[in-house]
């Protein structure tokens, strides 16, 4: 039997939809969403998810602003930029595409940004937030397989959730996120000692390596629910997930690449957007 894919085109539409009946409200009030997305440099990768950033901004009636610095803009610039919109009251939400060039410190970028404003959720106070389970944002991509998750019926509860990565911007939120809603969490790392079976044990496997079709069948349970973060170009250049695509036939609901996690990571982006907005004139 073939797993249900779970559906992360069709969820991001109507999660958009319904950010963009609340933008709709919110400007009947005199408030208007705006996000800034900075991108420093000309990393191919990075130029299409910021046109997707913006494109998404407006599907979703907000306000927008680009900031495209040439890669060897200083530290000092790009902390004045961000120290700038800081402060204006058209811009919510900041985000600075990752990776910045090397003589800019990433973490100096992620500490710059107001937390109020941190829609990324990378800076270290909703980092901490996110540990306390007492968040306003939730990393994008994490947030997005949880609304997965609850768009499927799939209750993490009681469950034996294992992650499969430990990175800041995936792998660890991801699995907070699972804890709070009462997993029982499991994190995996590239020195974890007998992966394949503490894989098998997962009810809820989440696979974010970055590794084309390194989850494969033998790895999963019967019936496992199988969430694939990762995005990768295999041998042809075609883009693909961490899970091999035979695990289809062994999980019970599985994300496809593209169309599962990727999407929702957007939509999530603006869903913290719009809560931003809100917070700030105390919505
Ligand atoms: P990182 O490279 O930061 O982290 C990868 C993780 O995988 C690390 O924790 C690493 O372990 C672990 N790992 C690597 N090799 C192995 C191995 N052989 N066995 C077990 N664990 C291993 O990647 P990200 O978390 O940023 O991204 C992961 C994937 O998700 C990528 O494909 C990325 O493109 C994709 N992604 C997708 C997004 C979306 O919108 N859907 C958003 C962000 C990322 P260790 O810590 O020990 O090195």
């Amino acid at each position: 039997m073939s797993a249900v894919r779970m559906d992360g085109k069709a969820l991001s539409a109507k999660v958009r939809g319904s950010i963009l009946a609340e933008t709709k409200a919110l400007k009947e009030k005199g408030v208007t969403p705006g996000l800034a997305v900075i991108i420093v440099g000309n990393d191919p990768a990075s130029e299409i998810y910021v046109r997707n950033k913006e494109k998404a901004c407006a599907e979703c009636g907000f306000y927008s602003e680009k900031y495209a610095l040439p890669a060897e803009t200083s530290q000092e610039e790009l902390l004045g930029l961000i120290a700038q919109l800081n402060q204006s009251p058209q811009i919510s939400g900041i985000l600075c595409q990752m990776p910045v060039p090397e003589h800019i410190s990433e973490q100096a970028v992620i500490d710059a940004i107001d937390p109020k404003k941190d829609v990324d959720a990378f800076h270290p106070v909703n980092v901490g937030k996110i540990m306390v389970g007492n968040f306003d944002f939730v990393p994008c991509t994490p947030a997005g397989v949880m609304e997965l998750l609850d768009e499927y019926g799939i209750d993490p509860k009681g469950k034996e959730c294992v992650v499969v990565g430990r990175s800041n911007i995936v792998g660890k939120p991801m699995s907070m996120l699972l804890l709070h809603r009462h997993g029982t969490v499991t994190i995996c790392h590239s020195r974890t000692s007998g992966l394949a079976a503490v894989c098998r044990r997962a009810d809820i496997l989440v696979a974010a390596v970055g590794k084309a079709g390194f989850i494969t069948p033998d790895m999963v349970k019967d019936g496992a629910v199988v969430i694939d973060v990762g995005i990768n170009r295999n041998a042809e250049g075609k883009v693909c997930g961490d899970v091999a695509p035979e695990v289809m036939e062994k999980a019970s609901y599985m994300t496809p690449v593209p169309g599962g996690a990727g999407p929702m990571t957007i939509t999530m982006l603006m869903k913290n957007t719009l809560k931003a907005a809100k917070l700030q004139h105390s919505l």
